[in-house]
Order: C-alpha cells, then structure tokens, then sequence
C-alpha cells in the first residue's frame, strides 16, 4: 500500500455496534456495545465502547462513526472468483471480444462492484492475458477500488482440456510442459497454482469424468509449486482423479462434484480444502442473463443433486469447507449477490450460520496463510470491515443487509449516507 494514500487516513472510531467473527466457533463470543478504533489502515484497537473511545481520545484527534446497532464482521473472501469469466453463449463472447484496455476496464468495474458487497478479498482461479496482475497493482496503489487480490494467474490445462478455449488458461503437456507453466506463473506473480485436472460443466468436448492429466504432470504442478511456496488447488469432479491427487499433495479441490465418504475421509485426514461452489448447479437465472447453451444448462441442472450430496459427505467426513461462487462475485442474484447466495447455500445445506461466517472469512484467510493480516476484527489487522442490521450468527442471509464497508481503514460504502467510494 502507497505511504500517500495511507496519510490520507484519519484516525476513526466505529461505534454503536457488535463485533463477531470466525472465532465465535473457537469460544470467542460476540462483543456487544463495542467500539472498533482504526488507524491508518490497520485496526488498532477493539473493546467495550467508553475504553476505546477514552484511548483513542488520548492518542489525539478522531472521527466516531456510528453503526447504529450494526453487527461487525470482517469483510467476505471469495474463494473461486473469476473477473474475466466468459462462459459459452453470447454474454460470455462478449467478454471475450474485449480488447486488452476493455478488458482491464470490465474487471475494473466487477473489482468495484465486489468490494462494495462487502468482499473485501478474493482468490482468482483463472483469469485471461495476466490482466489481473496489472489490476492488483492498480488496487494495491489505490487507483481502483477493489478487493485484495490473491490470484492464481492463468489455469494450467492439457491440451484441448478443461477451459482451452480461453486465454484464462494456458496449455501444457507433459511433466516439463507443467513445470513450466506453473513457474510462468510464479514469474507474473502468481500467489498460488490452479490446475484443471478432470472435465467440467463448461466443456464441450467432455464430461465432468474426463480424467485429463497423467499422474507424473499432476505431481510436476504440486512439486514445482510447493518448491517455490505456492498452494495448489485443483478443478476437479470425480472421485478416483481427486483422490490421486490428494494423495500428491493437493491443498484444495473446487467444485468437487463427485466425492465419495472415502474421498472425503481421505481429503479431511490430509488437511485439503474444498471449495464446493454450489451456484453453478443451481444457478439457471444466470445460465439465462448469459444466453448459455442447452448442453450447459442441461449438463448444470442434472449435476445438482449429486454435488449437493458430494457436499453433505465432505461435511460429514470434516472437510474443511471454504466460500466460492465461481459466478462473478458481485453478480446480482435471486435477491443479493452471488458471494452471499452462495454462502446461504453452504448455510442452509447442513454448515450452519456460525461455521458459515467461518467459511467466508477466517477458513479462506488460512488457507491463504494471510492471518497476520485479515480474516477476524482484532488489534494490527487491515481494517477490512462490514456491517449489517442482522445477527450473521442467527442467520446467514444477515449478509444480504450489508450496508456499510470499509477496506482498509477507508470507508468504501455506506448506504445511510448514500456515499460510494468510485
Ligand atoms: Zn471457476
């Protein structure tokens, strides 16, 4: 972060508000009549409300904020987010014609729009021409407001495989073909390594069994990446191809359509993580926004019931389960965006409210291994902070009344003032 845009900040204190986070699943209870003193970009400070406002007034001059009776939360990480998505269909074609400067515009806008509901941080798993690089440096320095970026660059494929077609993926072949890809990637600054190792929804050519990578180019991408630092995590259905590459080292599994409970058990005892992105077999209302093809839509639909029961099983065997909507975080959708639909989904389909906000904010912040920064509402994090007029521990759809936003000590949204951060 630039020296200028952080002198720009003034202290100020939140009151009027509860702070919860994902702790409240390890004994942390929610703190009621609390005050939040942030300063710079950082939190500097979290208790009952005189305490905080007596210390900030020795430190010198501040602003106090009123949330009027808000629940404080830290703000949502999307797991699986893809700004460049371009499905098959016309509204996908026309992402695809973007030229370079328009696309760099677009993902502009859709970083905008994400932060402002209240995802404060994403992980991209795929997106077109290193476009995203260049975009984490524009929010990094604040000439676009946007969510903190950790990005995975473009996806390693094989040949003809899973998402070819886009230049979101790069193609590979063979153990050295995949080592190369994957330091390719660390060289644009990739934070961490997505492969696509079985078929998906979105491939014409094949079907969410394909197996597509041999087990040598598998073990090339977890190798190389781990020697330099960096997670991998895998596009993946069926049961077999998972488990090989669990057995490999594999940190994370998306989608996950087909697992078994030994699957699952084996995932839960080697620590990988799945992001389940349940909206995309169940997300018909976008399919149609897009114009997708029959096959697509078909291909979604009957895939549904399985991958909610592949779910059922992960949590059941203790998987570690962490939020992702694969559509465009931002998109609106059956009432509120697909970040918070998606995490409703996690909610209501046996997590439950408390290990939802877990799932959306401090599960995903380990995984990154970003937790000296950002996941919870506590003394030296980035002040990356939401609030809604709902318990979020009672229900997850509270996150549908995000009202206000704050990243980084800079107040991007709030909705009783009419103020949006551009
Ligand atoms: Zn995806």
């Amino acid at each position: 972060m630039n020296a200028a845009r952080h002198a720009e900040r003034s202290a100020i204190v939140l009151t009027g508000c509860t702070v919860v986070d994902g702790r409240a699943l390890e004994g942390v209870a929610p703190l009621a009549d609390a005050a939040v003193w942030v300063r710079g970009e950082r939190i500097e400070a979290v208790g009952p409300a005189p305490e905080v406002l007596a210390a900030a007034g020795a430190a010198g001059d501040f602003r106090q904020v009123d949330l009027a009776g808000a629940y404080l939360t830290p703000g949502l990480v999307n797991m699986h987010t893809h700004l460049s998505l371009s499905l098959p269909g016309q509204g996908g074609d026309a992402v695809k014609g973007l030229g370079a400067y328009e696309l760099a515009h677009y993902m502009a806008d859709g970083a905008r729009r994400t932060l402002r509901c209240g995802v404060t941080t994403v992980r991209c798993v795929a997106e077109k021409d290193h476009a995203d690089f260049a975009l984490r440096r524009a929010i990094a320095f604040g000439r676009v407001t946007g969510p903190r970026i950790f990005t995975a660059g473009q996806a390693l494929v094989c040949t003809g495989g899973h998402g070819h077609e886009g230049t979101d993926t790069l193609e590979c072949d063979g153990a050295d073909g995949f080592r190369r890809g994957v330091r390719g990637q660390v060289k644009a600054g990739a934070d961490l390594i997505k492969v696509m190792i079985s078929g998906g929804i979105a491939g014409e050519h094949e079907s969410i069994h394909t197996r597509q990578l041999f087990p040598d180019e598998l073990a090339a991408v977890i190798e190389t990446a781990h020697a330099w630092g960096r997670k991998v995590t895998a596009h993946a259905g069926p049961a077999p191809v998972i488990a090989e590459a669990v057995e490999l080292g594999l940190d994370c599994v998306e989608h996950g359509y087909q697992l078994t409970p030994e699957v699952a058990a084996l995932m839960a005892e080697r620590g990988t993580a799945l992001v389940p992105t349940l909206l995309v077999t169940r997300c018909e209302e976008f399919f149609d926004q897009l114009g997708v093809p029959e096959w697509m839509r078909r291909r979604s639909l009957d895939a549904g019931p399985r991958h909610l029961e592949s779910y059922a099983m992960a949590l059941a065997a203790g998987v570690e389960v962490l939020l992702g909507s694969d559509m465009p975080p931002f998109w609106q959708f059956e009432g509120t965006n697909a970040s918070v639909r998606e995490l409703e989904h996690m909610s209501e389909s046996g997590l439950g409210p408390a290990r939802a906000l877990y799932a959306g904010t401090l599960g995903p912040v380990r995984w990154l291994g970003a937790e000296a920064d950002l996941g919870t509402v506590e003394p030296g994090k980035y002040a990356d902070l939401i609030a809604m007029d709902g318990d979020p521990l009672t229900a997850t759809s509270a996150f549908r009344g995000v009202r206000w936003v704050m990243s980084g000590g800079r107040i991007v949204r709030d909705d009783r003032t009419g103020w949006n951060a551009s």
